[in-house]
């Protein structure tokens, strides 16, 4: 018998938390539907938060401050604390491990500025902060010989009375479906950006399948309305180019070659001064030129690559054409400061979960962080909270989908994106936000008549198409509700028809199955 922790995502969040559970004595089970170093955590480039001050005089607690502020009043003040408090012991324990952190002249981790912060605090390493962490992370627990199965796709949580006892998880590989039983499940599946689809940065992964499934149990969900838009995504593309460029002095400027906003004001508020110029027909550029080849080259390698190969500009001697997209779901499984669900033996950790960090609005830089802290935490909290057991793995019968669709679901997936970008987007309106919901409980109402057309038994990508498909689908209604509830503006949610904030809203919106509570 023993404490046997079920992890189920091999991103930042899910790898700290298999090192923490693993070094607090329990065997330890990574499930991941991608291999690890494909995470969208490698996509991560501006950097990490912790106030070191190794640039400028900076504080934990000026980090608070800028964290509560961008947060709008929906943060637990005490979670940023702890968040802000771990944050200078969290890099210095990811440098110890071996992240290879850019470095000032005197050896000091480098720091840049990201929006709305008072000081240059993201730790960096070039402009592959994520790849790195990541790939760091993935080495130490392979070091460990903590098993990750990879190419394993949840597929549901098992609970008995109330408590977790394990997942149904479908094998990608071979095609089966599998029983994994477990002490405790930690969820760390990422985000739901990808429900716009291409108006995102995210990885296609990014389909919310954890939370999804938990919230499918009784897992209360909350304050999903809340969607951050990246402002500087490249046109064409959506791929993200940092905010880290606009932290090193880029502009913005429109067709006219004129700066129209502070660059380094928050997301929400740039990302809505753009998409203004963009209503009013203007194209937006980012500028960098200024900068120069060698600091480009030093600092901003991976952007100048990814503009020359998705827009074909060269952002030396170019402007770089961009519109902003969704970039990171603020909203998630609800969970309290030991990432526990209200489901027993349930947790989340990463950005499929709420820890009452961001709020409104995420500071860049903070996610990082948020992986790395609360992952060590509740890898250790878990083992502590976990019954011994046997493990055991059962194959079950196959899951039966529809082989003989009539609905293509992959062009209501596109719908489903694009509906999302203008109804559910940077700016939305009751007439917006219902229009969405009824297109989208018609799409609900027509799940029957979508399914599958490979019904192949190994590597079948339909299938796992299909299904975070309908992951999406089931997060959409939650999201429009929420938003429709939500009566007022708050950071990344900007309603037209009611701008200002409410103090009656200053609270988060809590979503089961039963509807909002
Ligand atoms: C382009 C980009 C740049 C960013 N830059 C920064 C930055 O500079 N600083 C910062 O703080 N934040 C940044 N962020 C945000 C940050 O990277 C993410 O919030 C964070 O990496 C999410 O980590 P995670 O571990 O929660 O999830 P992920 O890294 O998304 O990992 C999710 C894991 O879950 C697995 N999974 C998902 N569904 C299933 C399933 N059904 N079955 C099995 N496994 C599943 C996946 O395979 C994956 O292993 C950026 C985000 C993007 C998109």
């Amino acid at each position: 018998m023993q404490k046997n922790i079920l992890i189920i995502g091999a991103g930042g969040a899910g790898l700290s938390c298999a090192l923490s559970a693993h070094e607090a004595g329990a065997n330890v089970k990574v499930i991941t539907k991608e291999y690890p170093t494909r995470s969208q955590t490698c996509m991560a480039q501006g950097g990490i938060n912790a106030s070191f001050g190794n640039i400028k005089e900076d504080s934990v607690k000026s980090h608070i401050t800028n964290t509560l502020k961008s947060a709008h009043s929906l943060a637990d003040e005490k979670m940023v604390e702890f968040l802000c408090k771990k944050a200078v012991d969290t890099v210095q324990w990811l440098d110890k491990i071996g992240v290879c952190f850019s470095r000032t002249q005197d050896s000091k981790i480098a720091q840049r500025t990201l929006g709305g912060t008072s000081a240059p605090r993201a730790c960096y390493a070039q402009d592959y902060t994520g790849l790195k962490i990541l790939h760091t992370l993935y080495d130490r627990c392979l070091s460990k010989n903590i098993e990750i199965l990879n190419e394993r796709f949840l597929l549901e949580l098992v609970c008995n009375n109330d408590e977790i006892t394990g997942a149904k998880i479908l094998n990608i590989r071979t095609g089966e479906v599998e029983l994994h039983n477990a002490s405790a499940v930690i969820i760390a599946t990422g985000g739901y950006a990808r429900i716009y689809d291409n108006h995102s940065t995210n990885s296609k992964a990014s389909t919310g399948d954890g939370i999804a499934a938990a919230f499918k149990i009784g897992a209360k969900l909350s304050n999903m309305e809340f969607i951050q838009f990246h402002p500087t995504a490249l046109k064409n593309s959506a791929i993200l180019i940092s905010e880290s460029a606009r932290g090193a002095g880029g502009y913005l400027l429109n067709s006219k070659g004129k700066r129209f906003v502070d660059e380094l004001l928050p997301r929400d508020k740039v990302a809505r001064a753009i998409d203004k110029q963009i209503k009013n027909k203007e194209d937006v550029f980012l500028d960098i030129r200024h900068l120069g080849e060698k600091f480009i080259n030093e600092e901003l390698p991976q952007e100048r690559k990814l503009a020359k190969l998705y827009e074909n500009i060269d952002p030396i001697n170019d402007l770089i054409p961009i519109k902003p997209v969704a970039h990171y779901t603020m909203g998630g499984i609800d969970v309290d400061e030991n990432s526990q669900t209200n489901i027993k033996g349930l947790f989340a950790v990463g950005e499929c979960a709420n820890h009452h960090i961001h709020g409104a609005n995420r500071l860049g830089g903070n996610s990082l962080l948020e992986l790395i802290v609360f992952g060590r935490e509740v890898g250790k909290f878990a083992v502590k909270e976990a019954k011994e057991i046997d493990q055991k793995i059962e194959i079950l019968d196959d899951i039966k989908l529809n082989e003989n669709p009539e609905i293509n679901f992959y062009e209501i997936k596109k719908e489903l994106g694009n509906l999302f970008y203008s109804n559910v987007g940077i700016t939305r309106d009751e007439n917006s936000l219902n229009e969405a919901l009824k297109k989208v409980q018609n799409y609900i109402s027509k799940l029957p008549e979508m399914g599958i057309y490979d019904n192949s038994k190994v590597y079948n990508t339909n299938k796992i198409e299909f299904l975070e498909f309908t992951n999406t689908l089931l997060l959409a209604e939650v999201i429009i509700k929420s938003a429709i509830y939500r009566q007022e503006s708050r950071g990344a949610h900007f309603r037209i028809d009611f701008q200002e904030e409410q103090q009656i809203f200053e609270k988060d919106t809590l979503v089961t199955k039963d509807g909002i509570v």
